[in-house]
C-alpha cells in the first residue's frame, strides 16, 4: 500500500462523482436501517441491557471468535474466514474511498495491513468455493428455504466474489502504475510478473478496477439491509442481546390474572428481541438439520418460523407504522398464526431445544412457538382435542388422569416411605411426579429409586397427596394459567415444609458440558408468592459451575432440604421456572443425586454388575436444557462392565424421544414416529438395553420397541431400575440399610 497520495478516481471530477455516490449510498443505507429499527420497536419491551460485562464477554466469544459456527468444521472455517475477510476488506474500503480524495489512512495503508488483507482475500476466496460447492453440489436439505429462493444466496456470493476480484486486480495494476510504490503482496508478485504492461494502460485499469470495487461495495451497502444478508449487520446485536435468563425456562406472562390477551398472534406481540431474531437469522438451516419433527416429516421447519415472523413483520409491521393495529389485522388476507405459521407446525414441536442449542446466532425458537401456542390455547381454544382430558384432569385432580390425587402415595405402600405430613424433618424430598405416582410402568422406577435411596441411608420422604402436577405439560402446551395455578400451589406446599431457600440455590445440576449456546446455570431470585419474577440472574457457559453445587460439605452428597426428581420435566420446571413465582428450591435430578451418593461413598454398588451391552439416551430436559450429560454416564460406567455404547446422536446432539412439549399427550398423526426413529438408532448400537432417565422417554420408547417388534431382545430401563436390581442381588452392606424405614425388599 502506498504512503504516497494516490487518486484512482480519475481526478477532481471523479472525486466529486464518487462523493455524490458515497453520500447517496449511505443515505439509502441509513433510511433502511431507520425503517428496520422502527419495525423492531413495534415489539413489546424486554430489558436486554442488563449485565453488560457478561454480554461483552459472550459477544467476543461468539461473534469475534465465531465459536458457534466453528462447531461445523468445514463450513465453520469458511464462515470464519468470510467474516474476518469481510471486516478487513471493509477497513480497506475506507482507505480506497479516501484515495478518491488523494488521502491515505495511516495503518490501513501500511504494508503489514496489506499482507493481512491479501491473506484474507485468498482465504475468503477459498471460503467462497466451499460455499458454492455446498450449494451447487452437496445441496444439504438444511439450506432449503420456503421463503427465499436460492438466487439471493448466489447474488451475495457473486457480489463477494466481485469485491475480491476487483480488489485483486486493483492491487496488481496499482502496483504497476505506481512503479511499486503502492505495495501489496499481489502487486509485488503478480504485478511484478506483468511488469511489461505499459504504465498508462495499468493506470487506466487501476481506475477501472477501483471504480468496479467501490461501486460493488456501495451496492452491497444498499443491498445488504434489503436482503437475506441483513444478518451480517443484525447478528452481532442479536448475540449481544441474547437471553441471559435461564434458557430452559419459558418466559412468564406478566400480570396473568388481570390480562385480557394471552400469547402472541400479531407480530407486534413478540418482544423487540424476538423480532431482531428474524433479522439475525443467517438461514444456515442448522436448526432444521437437528429438528426431530422435521426429520420425521412433520410440517415444522424451525428456520421457517423465524423467517415467517420476519416476513410477517415486513408485511404487517410496515402497515402498522401507518395504520391502527386493528385495521391492519382486518385488512390482512391471512393471520400470522394459522396462516403464515400453521397450527400443525406449532403443535409438531417437542420443545427439545435442539434448534436453540445449535443456532450460532442465539435465536430463540421455542419461546416463540410456545407464545403462539398460548394464543391458540388460551384465546382460541384451538388445540389437539386429545389434550382436553389432560387439562380437565389437571384442573380437577392435579394429575393428568381421572384418578383421585389422594392415591398419589399408593405406589409406596409397604415400602416404609413416609410422607412429609408424617415426617416433616426429612432431609430430602423425593418429587415423584405424576408418571412415577400413577403410571404402572413408571411406578416401577419410583419404587426402584426409593430402594436405592433407602439402601444409601438417605433420610427422605414424599409429599403424597400434597404433591400436584408441576404444571409442565400445561405450560409447554400453552395453558399458562393452569401452570400458574399448579405451580403456585406446589410452591406453597414446599415453602410450608421449609424447602424454600432464601438465597439462590446456585447452579446444581451441571457438569459444565453444556452446548455452545451458553445457556446454563441456575437462576433464583426471591419473589413474593404470586408475583412474576422477570429479572433473573445471568449465567454463562464460559464459567462452568461445579457439579456438586455450592454449599455441599465435603463428604456429603446433598444439602438438607433438597428436592430430588426422577422426572426431568418436573426437575426443570421446579428448578428454572418456579423462581418466576418466588419458589426457590434446591432441586436435583436423580441421576445426579445417585452419582453424588456414589462419589461420597454413601452408596456402594457392585461394580460391573450389569453385563449387558447398554446404550444411554440423553433426555432433552436434563441434557440439552440443563447440561447434565456426565452424571448418568458415570453411574452406568460403575454398574456396567462395558460402560455405555453411544448412539450416533448423543449428549447435546441427542435426538428427542418425541414426548416433550406436551407431545406425549398428543397423537402423532403426521410422518414417521419420532420414538420409533430413536429406538432404531438405539438398536443400531447393538445394545441389549436402553438406559433412560425420564418417565416420558420410557413411555415413548416402550411404545417404540413394540412398534419395531424388538421387545424380545431389547428393553428400556431407568438407571435406578438397573441399580436397584444390582443392590437387591448383593448382600446388605453395613450402613447401607436406610434410615427411613424398612430395609429394601
Ligand atoms: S424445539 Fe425441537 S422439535 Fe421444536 S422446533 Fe426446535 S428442534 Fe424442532
Ligand atoms: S435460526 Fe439459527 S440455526 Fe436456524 S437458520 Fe437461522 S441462524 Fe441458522
Amino acid at each position: 500500500m502506498a504512503d504516497i497520495a494516490f487518486s484512482p478516481a480519475g481526478g477532481p471530477v471523479g472525486a466529486v462523482i464518487f462523493a455524490v455516490l458515497l453520500i447517496a449510498a449511505w443515505v439509502a443505507f441509513a433510511l433502511r436501517i431507520r425503517q428496520l429499527v422502527r419495525l423492531m420497536r413495534l415489539g413489546r419491551p424486554d430489558n436486554r441491557f442488563d449485565h453488560l460485562g457478561e454480554r461483552v464477554k459472550y459477544f467476543v466469544l461468539m461473534v469475534l471468535g465465531q465459536r458457534g459456527v466453528l462447531r461445523d468444521p468445514l463450513p465453520g472455517i469458511a464462515h470464519f474466514f468470510t467474516f474476518w475477510g469481510f471486516i478487513i476488506i471493509q477497513l480497506d474500503a475506507l482507505n480506497l474511498w479516501a484515495q478518491a480524495f488523494g488521502v491515505n489512512i495511516p495503518v490501513i495503508s501500511s504494508r503489514p495491513f496489506a499482507v493481512i488483507l491479501d491473506a484474507f482475500i485468498f482465504l475468503a476466496f477459498l471460503a467462497l468455493i466451499e460455499f458454492a460447492y455446498r450449494r451447487l453440489v452437496l445441496r444439504p436439505r438444511q439450506l432449503e428455504s420456503q421463503s427465499h429462493s436460492p438466487v439471493d444466496a448466489f447474488v451475495i456470493l457473486g457480489l463477494i466474489f466481485l469485491v475480491l476480484l476487483t480488489l485483486f486486480f486493483f492491487e496488481v495494476f496499482a502496483y504497476i502504475a505506481t512503479g511499486g510504490a503502492d505495495w501489496t503482496f499481489y502487486g509485488a508478485t503478480v504485478g511484478q510478473a506483468w511488469s511489461g504492461i505499459p504504465v498508462a494502460t495499468a493506470t487506466a485499469l487501476t481506475a477501472v478496477f477501483w471504480w468496479a470495487n467501490v461501486l460493488t461495495v456501495l451496492g452491497f451497502l444498499v443491498y445488504i439491509p434489503n436482503s437475506k444478508h441483513l444478518h451480517l449487520m443484525a447478528t452481532p446485536f442479536n448475540v449481544f442481546f441474547r437471553n441471559l435468563r435461564h434458557i430452559a425456562a419459558l418466559d412468564p406472562i406478566p400480570n396473568i390474572e388481570e390480562r385480557e390477551d394471552y400469547g402472541v398472534h400479531t407480530v407486534n406481540q413478540f418482544t423487540w428481541k424476538q423480532l431482531l431474531d428474524g433479522y439475525a437469522c443467517t438461514e444456515c438451516g442448522r436448526c432444521n438439520s437437528v429438528c426431530p419433527a422435521l426429520a420425521t416429516d412433520k410440517p415444522l421447519w424451525p428456520k421457517e418460523i423465524i423467517l415467517g415472523v420476519k416476513e410477517e413483520l415486513f408485511a404487517a409491521g410496515n402497515l402498522m407504522l401507518v395504520s391502527h393495529e386493528q385495521e391492519v389485522e382486518e385488512s390482512k388476507a391471512e393471520p400470522m398464526v394459522g396462516g403464515r405459521i400453521k397450527d400443525e407446525t406449532l403443535w409438531a414441536c417437542t420443545n427439545c431445544g435442539a434448534c436453540v442449542e445449535i443456532c450460532p446466532v442465539s435465536i430463540e425458537h421455542v419461546q416463540k412457538i410456545d407464545d403462539m401456542r398460548r394464543y391458540l390455547v388460551m384465546e382460541e381454544s384451538r388445540f389437539p382435542q386429545e389434550v382436553i382430558p389432560l387439562f380437565n384432569n389437571l384442573e380437577r385432580n392435579q394429575n393428568p388422569w381421572e384418578i383421585s390425587n389422594d392415591t398419589r402415595a399408593d405406589w409406596a405402600a409397604g415400602m416404609g416411605v413416609p410422607t412429609l405430613a408424617e415426617d416433616p424433618d426429612v432431609e430430602v424430598l423425593y418429587w415423584v411426579g405424576c408418571m412415577g405416582s400413577f403410571d404402572a410402568r413408571n411406578r416401577k422406577v419410583a419404587t426402584a429409586f426409593a430402594k436405592v435411596m433407602q439402601h444409601a441411608g438417605v433420610h427422605f420422604g414424599i409429599l403424597g397427596p400434597e404433591e400436584s402436577c408441576t404444571g409442565d405439560p400445561a405450560r409447554r402446551i400453552g395453558n399458562e394459567y393452569l401452570w400458574y395455578m399448579l405451580a403456585s400451589q406446589n410452591i406453597e406446599v414446599l415453602n410450608n415444609y421449609g424447602f424454600g431457600k432464601g438465597a439462590p440455590a446456585e447452579a446444581n445440576g451441571h457438569d459444565g458440558a453444556n452446548g455452545h449456546n451458553g445457556h446454563n446455570g441456575a437462576v433464583h431470585n426471591t419473589v413474593e408468592p404470586g408475583q412474576i419474577n422477570t429479572s433473573l440472574a445471568p449465567t454463562d457457559a464460559a464459567n462452568p459451575v461445579p457439579a456438586h453445587g455450592v454449599g455441599v460439605e465435603p463428604g456429603r452428597a446433598y444439602n438438607v432440604k433438597t428436592v430430588v426428581a426422577t422426572c426431568p420435566h418436573c426437575f426443570n420446571t421446579i428448578k428454572n421456572e418456579y423462581p418466576q413465582l418466588g419458589g426457590n428450591f434446591e432441586v436435583i435430578h436423580h441421576t445426579e443425586f445417585i452419582e453424588r451418593l456414589i462419589e461420597s461413598g454413601q452408596l456402594k454398588l457392585p461394580e460391573g454388575f450389569d453385563r449387558r451391552k447398554l446404550t444411554y439416551h440423553d433426555p432433552c430436559f436434563i441434557g440439552r436444557w440443563n447440561g447434565i450429560y456426565d452424571a448418568p454416564r458415570k453411574v452406568l460406567n460403575v454398574i456396567n462392565s462395558d460402560g455405555v455404547q453411544e448412539m450416533k446422536r448423543s449428549r447435546n446432539r441427542s435426538f428427542c424421544c418425541g414426548g416433550g412439549g406436551g407431545r406425549v399427550w398428543m397423537e402423532e398423526k403426521i410422518g414417521k414416529r419420532i420414538n420409533n426413529t430413536r429406538v432404531q438408532e438405539a438398536l443400531g448400537t447393538g445394545a441389549d438395553a436402553l438406559a433412560a432417565a425420564c418417565p416420558f422417554c420410557i413411555t415413548m420408547f416402550e411404545d417404540g420397541i413394540k412398534a419395531v417388534e424388538a421387545q424380545d431382545h431389547f428393553q428400556v430401563e431407568d438407571i435406578s431400575e438397573i441399580l436397584a436390581r444390582a443392590l437387591d442381588a448383593q448382600p446388605a452392606v453395613a450402613g447401607n440399610t436406610g434410615t427411613s424405614g424398612e430395609a429394601p425388599a
